[in-house]
Formats: C-alpha cells, structure tokens, sequence
C-alpha cells in the first residue's frame, strides 16, 4: 500500500538559546551538562522524562565499574579507574544514605571486583540537587523532535512539550539520548543494533527474606555473586546477589523459551530484594515505535511470571511482592552513531591506550568469559564521541561503539558518565572558544579533565 502523508506548515518560536545543549538526560546526559555547566558554558538539558538517570533508574541498579578487574588475576593490584563527576555523584548519594560506596564482591569477583550500588529515588532528588548548583537549565517532560541545521553542521533543536513545538538554538549539541536520536535526525550515519540483549525488565519485590534465601540458595550451591555486609539492620545482612535460577528444574524452560539470564541482583533495604534483572528480550528494534511497544507488553507479562513463579517455588519469596517495575523497558542497543573512531573489542581486551584517550575503563560485562588483560584498563579515545561529517554535534553513552562484543564494555553506567564528562567539557571548551568538536585542541581537553578528577594515567 503506498503510504499517506499530510503536510504541515510550522512556524516555531525560538524559546531557548545556550550555548551546550544536552539531549537525553541519561547517566551519559548528567554528567554532561554537570561538565558543560561547570565549564561556564550556558547549558540546557532536554529530558523526556520528569526525573533524570534513563535506564540506570529503570532498570541499571549496580553501577559497573569504577574500578579494574582485580580480583580475577593474582598478581594485579586494585586501582580505581574513574573518578571525577561520576565519582563525585557517588559521594553525594552515600552523604544522603543513598549508595553504600564501592563494595568488594565476596563471591563473583572476577565479574566485577567492586560494585556500586545506589538507591535511585534518593538519586533522583540528589542529582537535581546538583544540576541547580551547576547552573544547569533543566527542561523536563520534553520531547526532541527535530534538529535545525545549517548545511553539515547542527545549530541546535525542535523541542516539544506541553507549551507546544520550540525551537533551540546551541553552539553545541550533545546526543546522550541513548538512540542517537539528535544524530540520526541530523543525517548522520549509524547502524541499527539489537543482537541477544537488546532490552530487558528487572523488577523488585518486598518482603522477601533474605537470609532464608540466601541460606537455601547457598545450600543448593547456586550463588555466583555475593556480598554481605551491613545494611542497617540486623536480621538481614544480603545486599548484592546473583543465582543460577535455571538449574532449578521448574525454571529451565521457562527460562531458556525467554532467553533469561540469573538473576543478578542486590537488596539495598531489609527484605527488600530492590533489583532482580534475569527478564530479556533478544531482537528488539527499540527505536520502532511498534516493536518497542510488543517488547514493553511482553516483558512486562515475563517479568511478572517470573515473580509469581518465584514465590510459589522458591524458599524466601513465600510473602513477596512485586513492588517496583521500571517506568519503561530497559533498552541496551538501538542506533549506534557513525563516529571518528570506533573502539573494537580488541583494543578493549589489550589494554589499548590512545593519544586522544578521555578516560580509562575496566570493566566488560561479559567477564570472566570476556576479559580485559591481567585485569589491567584501556584508554577511551575523544574521537569515538565525535560523530563523522556533521559538526556541532557530540555523542556520548550506549549509542557509541558498533560492534555488540565491545558495547559490552563501553556501554556501562561508569563509562557512559565518564564519556558524559568528556562531551560536556569538550562541548564547553568549543563554544568558548567558537570552535566545533572535530578540531578541538584534545590536549587543552586532557589537562582540563584532569584538573577536574578524571584518571588519564
Ligand atoms: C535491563 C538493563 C540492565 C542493565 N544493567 C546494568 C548494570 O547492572 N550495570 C551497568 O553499569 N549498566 C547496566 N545497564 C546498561 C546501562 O544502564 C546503560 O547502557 C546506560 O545507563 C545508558 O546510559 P545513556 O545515558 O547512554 O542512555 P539512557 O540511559 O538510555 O538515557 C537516555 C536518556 O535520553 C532520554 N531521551 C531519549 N530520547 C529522547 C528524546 N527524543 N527526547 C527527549 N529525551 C530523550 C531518555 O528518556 C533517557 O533519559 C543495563 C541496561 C539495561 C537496559
């Protein structure tokens, strides 16, 4: 059938002018606005949403990792990799009860040797908190719809919400949307990805004993990640923990059928199992309205009959609950955005460093099957944030790296803030100094980010 089409005619006023406006307000979007702001640059942030942090307060609750592998390799020393803004972010929770900082994995330390965990709605608040201090204009419940261009290069953005469609003009954009939504509008080159992780839905369930669990879990010798350590209450000492549910025999092919993994997950309040990632769907085209609406209703009835399957069949859950679901499916690959440099898995897994790097990395979310070399750390370089042929413009987040097996690693919540710094520096230094991303001096960009924390050694 041909297609049919309507023609509008728009004139759209101009609300805003800045000089770093950010798209996507993801944990890639927060660090950079929080960079560009502090960086003096008059910055606007764009959110759909009316809370920031994406998929990692829908769904990311451990964040992975801020420091190497050490615990896999005998002779390797533990060194935190990332600091800065992400690590500052962290500083700021544990100030408000809402992470309890670095925590070393008793069992399953050579997946992630030391994790974070965070409590998201102390985050939600926090994080606003400190985009008031930054000076960070914050444009909440806001749909990006379009770009406005001069020839290659993006001027700034079209912009909906419930004042109606506005327009944005910025020095420089910064595409942290995730589906590289502002690159692909712009005519940028990308690729779609899906491949057998493409999106999933954790859950929570209250009223969950722990110890019972951890106890019978721990008899039946399926735990493959734990820590416990003090929560802030006595009868209940679990915080992170991942189990190999499909050994048990009434989950194997319920399990299998789905594609479900674990579930890896952590308890942050007394018999409250806070996270439980295992529901996933492979194949997923998220940036397709109608798949990505399949996908959500589909989930949603896995994830629900894992919980209903886990209280009638697994000691612990007898009085469980279902008390938090994600606001929306969490998406791992959409559009991955055609840019300067793409980081293979090989370089990753080598350790490789690069004269441009922006920050340096340790983790891959396929350890211990996929690991970086004697649990040592790779440079990311400043080109893989600029997208080729249209200027203006800077990318950040889960829609960089297009290859699945090095987007396990470069599209963590840790590398996805530290790129988010980078961006946001780089964009504030080019709309100083009038320039665009792609001749940006990286040196000046390298001493700026370590003056302000980053580890580039
Ligand atoms: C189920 C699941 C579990 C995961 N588990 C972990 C984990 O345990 N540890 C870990 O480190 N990582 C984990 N990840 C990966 C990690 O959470 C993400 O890759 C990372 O948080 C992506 O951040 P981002 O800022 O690039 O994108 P996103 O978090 O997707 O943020 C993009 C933001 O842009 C907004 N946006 C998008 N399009 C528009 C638009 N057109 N207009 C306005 N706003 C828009 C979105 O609302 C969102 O806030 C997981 C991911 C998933 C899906």
């Amino acid at each position: 059938m041909e297609q049919d089409y309507i023609v509008e005619r728009l004139q759209t006023p101009v609300r805003y002018n800045c000089d770093v406006l950010v798209c996507g307000g993801g944990t890639a979007g927060v660090a950079a606005a929080l960079a560009a702001a502090r960086n003096h640059a008059d910055t606007i942030l764009i959110e759909r949403n009316g809370y920031l942090g994406g998929s990692l307060v829908n769904g990311a609750g451990p964040l992975h990792s801020f420091f190497n592998l050490y615990k896999a390799f005998e002779h390797t020393e533990k060194k935190q990799v990332v600091e800065g803004i992400p690590q500052e972010i962290i500083e700021r929770l544990m100030g408000e009860n809402g992470s309890f900082g670095h925590m070393e994995q008793d069992k399953g330390g050579n997946y992630d040797s030391a994790i974070t965990l965070i409590d998201w709605e102390i985050f939600k608040d926090v994080i606003f908190e400190m985009m008031e201090e930054a000076g960070v204009k914050m444009v909440l419940h806001t749909e990006l719809v379009s770009v406005i261009k001069e020839e290659d290069r993006v001027t700034g953005v079209i912009i909906e919400g419930k004042s109606g469609r506005e327009a944005v003009r910025a020095k420089v954009v910064i595409d942290t949307t995730g589906d590289g939504d502002v690159a692909a509008l712009a005519g940028a080159g990308f690729v779609k990805r899906q491949d057998t992780t493409s999106a999933g839905m954790p859950f929570g369930m209250a009223d969950v004993d722990m110890k019972r669990l951890t106890a019978w879990l721990k008899e039946k010798n399926l735990i493959n990640q734990l820590i416990e350590g003090n929560k802030g209450c006595e009868d209940d000492n679990v915080i992170r923990l991942g189990f190999e549910l499909k050994k048990v025999p009434e989950f194997t092919e319920f399990m299998d059928q789905n594609g479900m993994w674990g579930p890896l997950g952590f308890s942050y309040h007394r018999n409250n199992f806070t996270y439980i990632n295992a529901a996933n769907l492979k194949n997923v085209d998220a940036a397709d309205t109608e798949a990505l609406s399949k996908a959500e209703i589909t989930l949603r009835h896995q994830a629900m009959t894992l919980a209903k399957m886990l209280k009638q069949y697994i000691p612990g859950f007898e009085h469980a609950y279902v008390n938090w679901t994600p606001a929306k499916i969490g998406v791992r690959l959409t559009r991955i955005i055609d840019c300067e440099y793409d980081l293979k898995i090989e370089e990753i897994v080598n350790g490789t460093r690069f004269e441009d790097e922006v920050f340096l990395y340790g983790f891959h979310d396929c350890a211990p099957r996929i690991m970086i070399k004697d649990g040592g750390f790779y440079g990311f370089p400043y080109r893989a944030l600029v997208p080729k042929r249209i200027d203006g413009l800077l990318a950040a987040g889960r829609c960089v790296t297009s290859t699945w097996e090095a987007h396990m690693s470069t599209r963590n919540t840790v590398s996805c803030m530290a790129q988010g710094q980078a961006a946001g520096t780089a964009a504030a230094l080019c709309a100083a100094e009038e320039n665009i991303p792609r001749s940006l001096n990286v040196k000046i960009l390298q001493e700026t980010l370590k003056q302000q924390g980053v580890i580039l050694e």
